[in-house]
């Protein structure tokens, strides 16, 4: 005599079989068309870059987040307004820096007392320079310090020195070639502000961890972030704008790691015009190139 199955047997046999069946098909799967598949790729690659502008107005004033810069040229690009719109997967990363920005400034909101402000804006006069520090804080001993924060990649945060206490500028281990512009822009934030300390805050993109250095106002600093500057004022001054001739020792031309024009998002532009030229005329060439 054969087992007797109830229903209940039956009906596990039946799901069993559906189940084989199923995934007979999962591992045979039909080309599907490729709109289906990256629809919302490109939806949130459209979004991010949507807004994104080739030109901005002109400006009258440089920008304290740009003082690390080291050739005046560039300077007096960035002043006309000329814009390289960034792929997608870099406006994702801007996007997550700000948002580690965001954290350590809520994290600061929760110590008692700690936090002064946030994006308060500073100006120096001669030549014009406008920005905007992270924060200002205030230390155990009541005085107000103005910090910066930066998220940066893994390999980078391993390169970072050790962090330290009070040291000017000039003397930070972090003044090599990649901290330097943090520098000067930690220190233009300081003499807007008329304070005298301030610290950079590094967190790790991928791991969360953190370095703090604790930096001084430095003379010595400002004076050539303010020598640089004020050559790129004597043609970002003028009506209409003038390119700054190109520094000694760059030069765009040269695809090798030539100082900062290998790095540069006005290179192409730059070693097409002129040793110097007006804003028309930067605008007209721009519009040429970037139509072919
Ligand atoms: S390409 Fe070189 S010379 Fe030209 S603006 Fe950039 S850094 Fe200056």
């Amino acid at each position: 005599m054969g087992v007797r199955r109830g229903p209940c047997a039956l009906v596990i046999r039946d799901l069993f079989e559906k189940a084989t069946r199923r995934r007979k098909r999962v591992s045979q799967p039909k080309p599907q068309p490729k709109l289906q598949d990256d629809w919302l790729d490109h939806a949130l690659d459209e979004a991010l870059i949507f807004n994104q502008r080739e030109w901005d107005e002109p400006r009258k004033f440089f920008r304290a987040s740009g003082t690390g810069e080291r050739c005046e040229r560039a300077l007096t690009f960035d002043v006309m307004g000329h814009r390289v719109p960034v792929e997608p997967r870099v406006a994702r990363i801007f996007k997550a820096g700000y948002a580690i920005e965001k954290s350590n400034i809520d994290t600061m909101e929760l110590v008692p007392g700690l936090l002064g402000d946030t994006q308060k804006k500073v100006e120096l006069t001669d030549p014009p320079i406008v920005g905007h520090y992270d924060v200002r804080i205030r230390t155990p001993r009541n005085r107000w310090v103005i910090g910066d924060i930066k998220s940066i990649k893994t390999e980078n945060f391993d390169k970072l020195p050790e962090q330290h206490g009070l040291l000017f500028m000039m003397d930070s281990p972090l003044l090599d070639y990649y901290h330097y512009k943090y520098l000067c822009q930690l220190n233009t934030y300081l003499f807007g502000a008329k304070l005298t300390q301030g610290f950079l805050l590094f967190e790790d993109k991928n791991d969360q961890r953190r370095k703090i250095f604790w930096l001084k106002r430095d003379e010595e600093l400002h004076a050539i972030v303010l020598d640089i500057h004020k050559t790129a004022w004597e043609y970002a001054s003028q009506n209409p704008i003038r390119l700054a001739p190109i520094p000694e020792g760059f030069n765009p031309s040269l695809s090798s790691n030539n100082l900062g024009c290998k790095w540069c998002n006005h290179r192409y532009l730059c070693r097409q015009l002129p040793e110097t030229a007006g804003y028309e005329e930067v605008r007209a060439l721009d519009a040429k190139l970037r139509s072919t």
